[in-house]
């Protein structure tokens, strides 16, 4: 068994090989943990190696996480899908939040937001393949979802998050986050705080850096397989 810090050095050297692969600074790809299903000995461990910046999926879980971990001055990162009755302890717990596809929940997190804190960070996921059961707003929606989000207070849209359709087909996948670097490209012009394409995890995380991922976001490589989530 690799320890895990073993395992934060391979997946930290595999980043930098596929930047410079890729002609790309390796300062220029930020590792998320995602550490949900994890123990707090587990974040622990993790954050003894240098990691700041978790992902985590279920609410309940992350925010006893994030209350027993408090000392140690982490970055908290909400990457799961997000129930409207539920932003408040997201908007005040939370640096990031990946997962926004739609308006309301932008809204309801500006609008709880403390005014004490820092605009939250939020990346707009997006349904690159157009999938149906799947989170995210759709490439024709995503413009004006954009505009109407970068408009609200307490919020800094910072950019795009997408989770491709499973597949072997690396080509395919690779057309799914160059479009995704795409569309960030489009909107960059009119919402200049956009610089973010969260995209890539353990499985396509090299394929992810080619077309411009500046965060992966990565369990399995860094814990190993993943215990059942937790019921929330
Ligand atoms: C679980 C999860 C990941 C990490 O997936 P691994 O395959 O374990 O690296 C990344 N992003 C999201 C949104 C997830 O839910």
């Amino acid at each position: 068994m690799k320890s895990l810090a073993e395992s934060f050095e391979i997946v930290r050297r595999q980043i930098a090989d596929d930047c410079i692969k890729a002609d790309r600074d390796p300062e220029s790809v930020a590792l998320l943990a995602v550490s949900k299903t994890r123990s707090t000995d587990e974040i622990r461990a993790a954050a003894a190696t240098g990691q700041t910046s978790f992902g985590e999926n279920y609410l309940q879980e992350a925010l006893e996480k994030i209350e027993a971990l408090e000392e140690l001055g982490l970055e908290w990162h909400f990457i799961g899908p997000i129930q409207s009755n539920k932003t408040r302890p997201i908007a005040e717990n939370f640096h990031w939040v990946h997962s926004v596809d739609r308006l309301k929940i932008a809204q309801r997190l500006s609008d709880q937001r403390p005014h004490y804190a820092n605009d939250l960070n939020i990346c707009i996921q997006v349904n690159i393949s157009a999938e149906e059961q799947k989170a995210g707003c759709s490439v024709a929606e995503l413009p004006q979802l954009a505009r109407e989000i970068a408009a609200l207070p307490k919020i800094c849209l910072r950019g795009l998050m997408v989770i491709p359709e499973a597949t072997e087909d690396l080509e395919l996948l690779r057309s799914r986050f160059r479009e995704t670097a795409q569309l960030l490209a489009q909107l960059k012009p009119e919402i200049p705080t956009l610089d973010t394409l969260s995209m890539g995890m353990s499985g396509d995380l090299d394929v992810a850096i080619a077309e411009g991922a500046t965060m992966v976001r990565v369990g399995t490589a860094l814990f190993g397989p993943r215990n059942s989530p937790r019921a929330n």
